[in-house]
């Protein structure tokens, strides 16, 4: 079945409905989800929006802060305009529903708090299940809206370009290209889909799902980023994975996390003998960022061999607590940890992909007509390392930049389908009955990317991860010609296709910057590494 829509946007997270919301006043859109609309990163975030509006804040501040974390990677250009525009975007969020906390002494004010990395209280939440919130209220404004069209349970499985040759599998990428859509796998149904759009927008989400242990949901296998790559355009800066330094250590808790807000808060990282022990790493102790404090932690661990630290924030009135982490108290006191009066285990876990999709400051990819935002992209914000609750902002602030391009770049060309396009490919026609194999490769995958590419790497470790990944991914080249398609498989070979670009990134990188760092390089060298990381895939002819 083929659909023909003017915007098709890949993802239901805050990008991809920001987006879908405002180019919906300019003509109809297809939004494509791959499980329910609600399952996103962004359903899952805690802590906040960072925003400039205290009484001793400035956005010259923010910016600085920004920039110190970015370590040097940072776009200035893009760093002053993200912040400048943050106001803008929290309002507009505000009149679409979005219930932020209140200031306790101006109920006119929103509540502001304070987060590592930032020199002022400047985080905009609500309570600490920010995410949820917004999501909430977007996806009620997107649903009714009579331009957008939902399609929940559809996995996009590739772009198609002018230059798409499409066998499966085999996507032959030219450059100056201009995308024209996607092919789409219908879950529910079993059949693909050829969506034809005049603009595409890839608000795929990250990849923490590479790694073993993740903060992030199951959607986030990285589809975007490797999509994008397989069709052609630059991606850069994979190399930068944040760890979120406090992730809930319990075997029977998948993907909590820790705010950083309970840093924020005056929580204290202890290890298992009870030694505070940031003070030993940074003169900013336990709000140091997220890098220093992740690195911290992992050499904690490895000097003691104990499975996990401790985030103390008992010295606070348990009120208090409970009213300020309702979500944190009540998920940590169902596995039977009372947090106001015992210390919460906490390790590192892969969080956020500071790298993806390489966009100028429009969201523009360098394939005509194609766009990413949020998480799937490379933007320039966050440089070497994302300051804490910088993300949703910016996924807020590219929504708005790019929606304003595609309807202007629609608008302007009178953009018409491209014609032609090649039907999907059915090659493989036989079910697998090995889906073991599956299994297999994305364990094997997630390990060797923990063990080997994790928070401490050396060119020793990254050369295995190189050898192990090339084998795996012929593998997968195999499986996925001689086998219908599932959904399994496509985020399979995407998490490997992701993994092989952050391996080859990391292996580029001959120093130590941000979240990146190699045993072999410990220091940063500014005169040949104070630049991006760019990958594209070789043109096939
Ligand atoms: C636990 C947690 C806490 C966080 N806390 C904060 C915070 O306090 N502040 C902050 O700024 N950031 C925070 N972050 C980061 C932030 O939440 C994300 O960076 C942001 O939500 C990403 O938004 P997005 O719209 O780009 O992607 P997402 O919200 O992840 O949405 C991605 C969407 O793409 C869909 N998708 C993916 N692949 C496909 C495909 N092949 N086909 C179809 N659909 C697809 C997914 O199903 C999903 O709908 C947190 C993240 C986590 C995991």
């Amino acid at each position: 079945m083929q659909h023909n829509i003017d915007f098709l946007v890949i993802g239901s997270g805050i990008a991809g409905l920001s987006f879908a919301l405002k180019v919906a006043r300019a003509g109809r859109v297809a939004l494509v989800t791959k499980k329910e609309a609600m399952e996103t990163n962004t359903n899952y975030a805690q802590g906040g929006i960072a925003s400039v509006g205290g009484q001793y804040d400035s956005f010259d501040l923010h910016v600085q802060d920004t920039l110190n974390s970015g370590d040097g990677l940072c776009k200035k250009d893009v760093v002053e305009t993200v912040i400048k525009d943050a106001p803008a975007r929290i309002q507009e969020l505000v009149n679409l529903g979005v219930e932020f906390t209140r200031s306790h002494t101006n109920a006119k004010a929103l509540d502001l708090v304070l987060e590592g990395g930032h020199c002022r209280k400047r985080i905009v939440h609500a309570g600490d299940f920010t995410g949820r919130v917004i999501e909430q209220a977007l996806l009620n404004a997107a649903r009714n809206n009579e331009n957008i069209t939902f399609f929940e349970n559809h996995v996009a499985i590739d772009l198609i370009t002018y230059s798409t040759r499409m066998k499966r599998g085999i996507v032959t990428a030219a450059h100056n290209d201009v995308c024209c859509g996607a092919y789409v796998l219908d879950t529910n149904a079993d059949q693909v889909h050829t969506f034809r759009a005049k603009a595409t927008v890839l608000a795929a989400g990250g990849a923490g799902k590479v790694y073993l242990y993740t903060s992030n949901p199951d959607i986030a296998t990285g589809d975007g980023i490797a999509m994008a790559y397989r069709a052609g355009a630059l991606v850069a800066n994979l190399e930068f994975v944040q760890f979120h330094p406090t992730c809930l250590y319990s075997p029977e808790a998948k993907n909590f996390l820790i705010s950083e807000a309970v840093r924020g808060e005056g929580g204290i990282l202890v290890n298992a003998r009870g030694h505070a022990f940031m003070a030993d790493y940074h003169p900013q102790k336990d709000l140091a960022c997220r890098d220093i404090v992740a690195r911290a932690i992992d050499s904690e661990l490895k000097k003691s061999g104990d499975d996990s630290v401790f985030l103390d924030i008992t010295h606070k009135d348990p009120a208090f607590i409970k009213e300020r982490f309702p979500n944190i108290y009540d998920r940590c006191s169902t596995l039977g940890i009372d947090i106001t009066k015992e210390p919460i285990p906490v390790v590192p876990a892969a969080h956020y992909m500071c790298g993806g999709t390489l966009v100028d400051a429009d969201g523009k990819t360098d394939i005509e007509r194609l766009y990413a935002i949020g998480e799937t992209a490379c933007t320039g914000l966050h440089g070497a390392n994302r300051l804490a609750s910088n993300s949703l902002l910016e996924a807020v602030v590219y929504a708005d930049k790019s929606a304003r391009s595609a309807v202007r770049d629609i608008k302007k060309n009178n953009a018409a389908f491209c014609q032609d396009l090649p039907a999907w490919d059915p090659v493989g026609t036989t079910d697998s009955d090995e889906a073991i194999v599956v299994s297999h490769n994305w364990d094997e995958i997630r390990r060797l990317m923990w063990n080997y590419v994790g928070i401490v790497r050396s060119n020793k470790r990254l050369l295995r991860a190189k050898n192990r990944i090339d084998m795996i991914e012929k593998e997968i080249h195999q499986y996925y010609w001689d086998f219908n398609i599932t959904p399994d498989l496509i985020e399979l070979r995407n998490i490997a296709q992701v993994a092989s670009l952050i391996i080859q990134s990391a292996t580029l990188r001959k120093e130590s910057r941000g979240l990146h760092f190699n045993l072999q390089y410990p220091e940063k060298d500014d005169r040949r590494w104070k630049k991006d990381t760019i990958l594209r895939r070789p043109f096939v002819g």
